[in-house]
């Protein structure tokens, strides 16, 4: 994997989300960052635990220099504690990887399955427990939850007392794309900081300044609703031309109407999981462009329904929950782009 490391003070779509939330030294103890998909939320959620740990935080960040942050950026603060879903650890950035370790570890305990998309009760109850105790350097303690939309709801319980009642200096930051999946006695004792969406422009100068790519190439995967970070990692992967096939065809660029061999042959070709997500995304893009502008459909191609992008969201998703431990992912695979194609030409 070819990670070049980002720093959040450089994506410029979060400037004032960054501004507001690190400028501040009287925050509520349970914070829930949330906004759109692989723009960055995650490090920025680091970087405010980096600085809530830091012994003598200059204006605005970290002073980068003292024991706390000298741990942390050696990633084994003891009072940093980070939560996620195993199925992050496949993709994410090192340096949360080795925060989180701990508590996956406590995930892994059980025989070898494929990677949990959820954060589950061991881990929430041992991350409770770990609260409850003294911080280890004396000043405050943060739990850092990435994904926290992953927390089932037995998860959640174990975590509420903690976050209800906190000892000491504890500090929740919940990082969510979809905050309405959280239980809402989580939300009820969070205050919630929204990220606002990319511009268009400034994610595509962004991902010029750190790639060649062509324009063209960058400007379809943006559209499409990939998060300017997850397009990052693309790029550095070398895996972008066929992801860009697959959604200049959804987009309807080069046909009228989508036929579910070439759509399952131009998923294949991406992989199933990556694929299916990225449809997934399509799909959401509708429902997130109608309900910011009010109209009942927005770009055409494969997703140009409302009603349909709803239910493909949402059969998409379950999907990609069960496609990868299919006996036959190939025919998995064709059955679901069967499904959108059929459905596609019904409306
Ligand atoms: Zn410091």
């Amino acid at each position: 994997m070819g990670f070049r490391l980002i720093d959040s003070a450089d994506l410029p779509w979060l400037v004032a989300t960054r501004e507001k939330l690190l400028g501040s030294d009287h925050r509520h103890h349970g914070l829930l960052v949330s906004g759109p998909p692989a723009i960055g939320k995650y490090l920025l959620g680091l970087d405010l635990a980096t600085q809530m740990l830091c012994k003598q935080p200059g204006q605005g960040r970290a002073c980068g220099s003292c024991q706390s942050c000298h741990l942390l950026s050696n990633s084994v603060h003891p009072d940093l504690h980070l939560l996620m879903p195993e199925v992050l650890a496949e993709d994410c950035h090192p340096a949360l990887l080795s925060h989180a370790q701990r508590y996956l570890d406590a995930e892994q305990s059980s025989q070898k399955r494929k990677r949990s998309n959820f954060i589950s009760v061991d881990g929430a109850r041992l991350l409770s427990e770990s609260l409850l105790e003294t911080s280890r350097l004396g000043g405050r303690k943060v739990a850092l939850v990435l994904a926290a939309d992953a927390l089932n709801r037995n998860a959640a319980n174990a975590m509420l007392k903690v976050l209800e009642e906190p000892a000491g200096e504890t500090h929740f930051i919940l990082v969510t794309s979809f905050p309405y999946r959280l239980p809402s006695t989580i939300h009820s004792r969070c205050i919630r900081i929204e990220c606002p969406a990319p511009n268009v422009n400034d994610a595509l100068a962004w991902l010029r300044a750190r790639h060649e790519p062509e324009s063209e190439d960058l400007s379809t995967l943006l559209v499409s609703g990939l998060g300017p970070i997850t397009i990052d990692e693309l790029l550095s992967n070398g895996s972008v031309a066929a992801m860009t096939t697959l959604v200049a065809y959804c987009m309807g660029k080069n046909h009228k109407t989508p036929d579910s061999l070439t759509l399952a042959r131009l998923c294949g070709e991406v992989g199933v999981d990556r694929a299916l997500h990225i449809l997934q995304n399509l799909s959401l893009q509708t429902v997130r462009e109608s309900v910011r502008k009010g109209a009942k459909a927005s770009a055409g191609g494969l997703f140009r329904d409302l009603g349909f992008s709803i239910r493909a969201f949402q059969r998409l998703g379950s999907a990609r929950e069960t496609v990868g431990s299919a006996v036959d992912e190939q025919l998995a695979l064709e059955d679901i782009c069967a499904w959108v194609c059929e459905e596609h030409a019904r409306i």
